[in-house]
C-alpha cells in the first residue's frame, strides 16, 4: 500500500463522518486519507533557507506545507517561493488578517486564528474580518482552517470562560463555524490545539460531538523535543483517530531546521501504527514529573539559538525530573508571552534576550549566555517553594 495515502479503515474502529473539503488537489475529510502536514520554521523572507525547508518537507512527503506570513515582505517572498514549488501551500495569517487577499492567489489554504483577529482595525467587528478572509478564500478557491490555540484564545471567550478555558476554545470554534456557514462557505476545517495531550483529546471530542460534519486538523502544539514531543502527540492521536476524529495531522517537534522532515515521517509512522492496531503503551507515570514544552519554531523565531536553548534547558533541568513542574520554551514574542502563562516557569526568546517568567509574572530579560543560570536559580527556588526541598543539582 502507498504509505502516503493510508485510508483509515479498520473493523474495530469508527469511520470518520466529516464532510470532504478540497485543498487544491488534495481532499481531506470523510474517508479520504489522513493528510500529513508541517510548517516551515525559517524566516519566510529568507528565500534560500525557506526554499530549502520546503524541499525537505516535500521530499519527506508532506501533503500540505504551511508558511507564516506577517508582512508585505513575507507576501513577496511567498510569491517567489510559489514559483519553485508545486506543493499544496497553506498560509498562516497570525495577526495580519488584511494580507488574506494578497496571498490567496498563491496558496490553497488560509489559516486564521480567531484569537488574533482583535489586534488590527478595532473599529471593525470580528465578523467583518472573518468575512474579509472568507471573500479572499472564495475568490481564489482556497480552503480555510479556523485554528484555535490554547495560548491565544479570543479575549472575549477568555473572559467569558474564565473557569473553563477549554470550553471557551470549543465554543469559539463552534461560533466561527456558524459564521462561515452563514456566509455560505463550506471548504473549512478546524483545529483545537494545546500543549497538553489530554486537553487536545477533550477539546476535539467536545467539538466533534457538536460539529461531527467539520473536518479536524489534529496537533499537540509545542509538543517539544523528541522523544517526549513524539510521545505526547502519539497519546493524543491514538485516542482520537480510532474514534473517527482527525482528518489531517501535524506533529510539532522542536528540531533543527534540516530535520523538519521528521515531523512528516513521525506523523506517518504514528498513522501506520494506529492503522495496524499497534498502540504504544505509555508508562503510567509519564508526564508526572518534569514536563518541558517547547514550540516547534517557525518563521517568527527571532534568534536561531532557540532550538539549542530548548535542548540545553532539557539537559540542565534533568536533575529535577521527579518534580511535577512545567517549563515552557517559546521562540518568539508573538505567541511566547501568552503561551508561557500557564507554565510554572517560562522562557520566550527575543532577538538578543530571553525573557524569564514564573507563571504570568516576568522575572527579567537575560542574554542567551546568562539564561540557563537564571533558570536554574528560579527552578531551585520553585522546588523549594513547592516541595520544601533543595534540589540536589
Ligand atoms: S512560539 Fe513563536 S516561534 Fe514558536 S511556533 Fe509559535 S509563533 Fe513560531
Amino acid at each position: 500500500m502507498d504509505e502516503k495515502a493510508l485510508p483509515f479503515v479498520s473493523e474495530n474502529k469508527k469511520p470518520r463522518k466529516t464532510r470532504k473539503i478540497k485543498i487544491g488537489s488534495l481532499t481531506i475529510g470523510g474517508d479520504s486519507p489522513i493528510a500529513v502536514q508541517s510548517m516551515t520554521a525559517t524566516r519566510t523572507v529568507d528565500l534560500e533557507a525557506t526554499g530549502k525547508q520546503i524541499r525537505i518537507l516535500e521530499d519527506a512527503g508532506a501533503d500540505i506545507i504551511r508558511i507564516a506570513v506577517d508582512s508585505k515582505d513575507d507576501v513577496e517572498a511567498l510569491i517567489k517561493l510559489r514559483q519553485d514549488s508545486n506543493a499544496v501551500f497553506s498560509v498562516d495569517l497570525q495577526e495580519n488578517y488584511r494580507l488574506a487577499p494578497l496571498v490567496a492567489p498563491y496558496v490553497q489554504k488560509i489559516r486564521y486564528n480567531p484569537g488574533h483577529l482583535f489586534h488590527l482595525d478595532k473599529d471593525k467587528t470580528i465578523r467583518e474580518k472573518v468575512e474579509f478572509i472568507v471573500n479572499a478564500a472564495r475568490e481564489n478557491q482556497c480552503a480555510i482552517r479556523i485554528g484555535v490555540n490554547c495560548g491565544s484564545i479570543d479575549p472575549d471567550y477568555k473572559a467569558k470562560y474564565v473557569d473553563d478555558p477549554l470550553a471557551g476554545m470549543v465554543q469559539c470554534a463552534v461560533d466561527h463555524c456558524a459564521m462561515l456557514d452563514e456566509m455560505g462557505f463550506e471548504d473549512y476545517c478546524v483545529s483545537l490545539k494545546d500543549s497538553d495531550s489530554s486537553k487536545v483529546i477533550e477539546a476535539n471530542r467536545h467539538f466533534a460531538e457538536q460539529r461531527p460534519d467539520v473536518p479536524l486538523h489534529l496537533g499537540v502544539t509545542e509538543a517539544g523535543l523528541p522523544p517526549e514531543g513524539i510521545i505526547k502527540t502519539r497519546i493524543a492521536f491514538e485516542q482520537l483517530i480510532p474514534s473517527g476524529i482527525g482528518d489531517t495531522i501535524r506533529v510539532s517537534l522542536t528540531v533543527p531546521d534540516d530535520d523538519k522532515g521528521d515531523e512528516i515521517s513521525v506523523g506517518r509512522e504514528i498513522l501506520k501504527d494506529i492503522e495496524a492496531g499497534r498502540f504504544r503503551s505509555v508508562p503510567e507515570n509519564f508526564l508526572e514529573g518534569l514536563n518541558i514544552i517547547a514550540c516547534p519554531s517557525c518563521s517568527r523565531v527571532e534568534n536561531g539559538k532557540f532550538v539549542d536553548l530548548a535542548q540545553d534547558v532539557r539537559r540542565m533541568t534533568a536533575f529535577a525530573e521527579k518534580y511535577k513542574i512545567t517549563i515552557a520554551v517559546m521562540g518568539c514574542r508573538v505567541n511566547g508571552p501568552g503561551e508561557t502563562d500557564d507554565a510554572d516557569l517560562g522562557l520566550w526568546c527575543g532577538p538578543a534576550h530571553v525573557n524569564l517568567k514564573k507563571g504570568t509574572e516576568t522575572l527579567g530579560a537575560f542574554g542567551y549566555d546568562e539564561i540557563l543560570d537564571q533558570l536554574k536559580k528560579a527552578l531551585d527556588c520553585l522546588i523549594e517553594e513547592k516541595y520544601g526541598a533543595v534540589s540536589p543539582g
